[in-house]
């Protein structure tokens, strides 16, 4: 068994002691080579790099300022349980949500991490720089930032609080909470950060970053906010399952509308998507099962530096996005349906007409033959 999935007795038996089948493992692991891009191939090095990691790669995760929403995202995560597979497996030697220690035995735990070092830190929260309004037993929330990242092996910021302030960072920010990257810079420190921005963070996102890493042994390309490109490489508009609508200027305009119902396109209701780098509508949320825009909700923009304000208010519409329209005519969102009106019978009557000369060559052919 061991040769043909390169996974350990040990470690599988260490997963079913944790309820999980060797079965679903694997499963696992292939969804987690298909968002990575990779082939099937790749599964049982997959398999193969998380049962190394059990052994060795240990995580540090630290909580600032947050509503522990990415925790709780990660926890919540069914089946297979990404807690279990990523967190335990992984050694979290320090996650004051979710671990077992409190008090001094947890402070003594975070201490003996930093001394050993070599662990993936995992940042979630915001970081508040304004003197005394972010302390965790008696400590600044930055120095303890600042201490931790050294030892550090890789530091990945999770969630839109982390990545560079989110919600605790709005107007008016009597705290004056930043984003990790800025909060390094600001205490000397130069290391690259890998953003996972969204609130929450995807779980999936988490996984597929620890798991390349553990992989390729890198960090994975990232853009020029520190995101992963291979997962914030796209525009969430040209992948939403509502983009159709879109194109032929079908809008809901009101809540609880006849339009609502039949899932038209929520630009008009203050979705973000035009404006917003991520892959949500091929991963989503909840185990694959769906994301905001599925579920009813514009998007509003979570993905994305400058989050929220930004991007307020989330019900008010954006300024017409102009789209390439058809024929190289620029369109605003209002003129769209007009032209989709007009192309799609300028498209009939391509159609009738490539239809006919078809239909007339094979009947020339036909008639030829004979
Ligand atoms: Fe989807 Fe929003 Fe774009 Fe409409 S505006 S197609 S709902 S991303």
């Amino acid at each position: 068994m061991e040769k043909k999935d390169g996974v350990g007795k040990q470690f599988l038996e260490a997963l079913e002691f944790q309820g999980i089948k060797r079965r679903d493992f694997l499963k696992f692991c292939g969804a987690t080579a298909a968002f990575l891009g990779l082939s099937d191939l790749y599964i049982p090095k997959i398999a193969r790099a998380i049962e190394k990691a059990s052994k060795r790669q240990p995580v540090v995760w630290l909580n600032f300022a947050s509503d522990s929403g990415c925790t709780e995202s990660l926890i919540k995560a069914t089946y297979p349980n990404a807690a279990e597979i990523v967190l335990d497996i992984l050694s979290v030697d320090y996650n004051e949500t979710i671990m077992a220690a409190a008090g001094k035995q947890a402070e003594e735990i975070l201490e003996k991490s930093k001394k050993d070092g070599g662990y993936i830190l995992i940042i979630e929260g915001g970081i508040p720089t304004k003197k005394g309004h972010g302390m965790i037993s008696g400590k600044e929330m930055i120095d303890i930032l600042k201490d931790f990242s050294g030892p550090a092996v890789a530091i990945l910021a999770v969630g839109s609080c982390a990545t560079f302030g989110g919600v605790p960072s709005a107007k008016p920010n009597p705290s004056e909470i930043v984003g990790v990257t800025e909060a390094l810079k600001r205490v000397g420190v130069n290391k690259p950060v890998i953003n996972l921005d969204l609130c929450p963070v995807n779980v999936e996102y988490l996984i597929g970053v620890v798991v390349n890493y553990l992989l390729l042994g890198k960090l994975p390309e990232l853009d020029s906010f520190g995101r992963p490109k291979m997962f914030y490489g796209q525009c969430i508009h040209d992948n939403c399952e509502r983009r159709a609508h879109f194109d032929a200027g079908r809008f809901v305009e009101q809540f609880g509308s006849n339009e609502e119902a039949l899932g038209y396109c929520l630009y008009k209701m203050g979705c973000k998507g035009p404006m917003t780098y991520s892959a949500c509508p091929k991963i989503l949320y909840n185990d694959r099962i769906s994301w905001c825009i599925k579920a009813g909700a514009p998007f509003i923009g979570c993905a994305e530096h400058g989050w929220p304000d930004k991007f307020a208010g989330f019900y008010e519409r954006l300024p017409d996005v102009k789209i390439p329209g058809i024929a190289g005519v620029e369109a605003t969102a209002d003129k769209i349906g007009a032209i989709a009106g007009v192309a799609t019978a300028a498209g009939i009557a391509v159609h009738a007409i490539a239809t006919a000369a078809s239909g007339r060559a094979k009947g020339e052919k036909k008639g030829g033959e004979e």
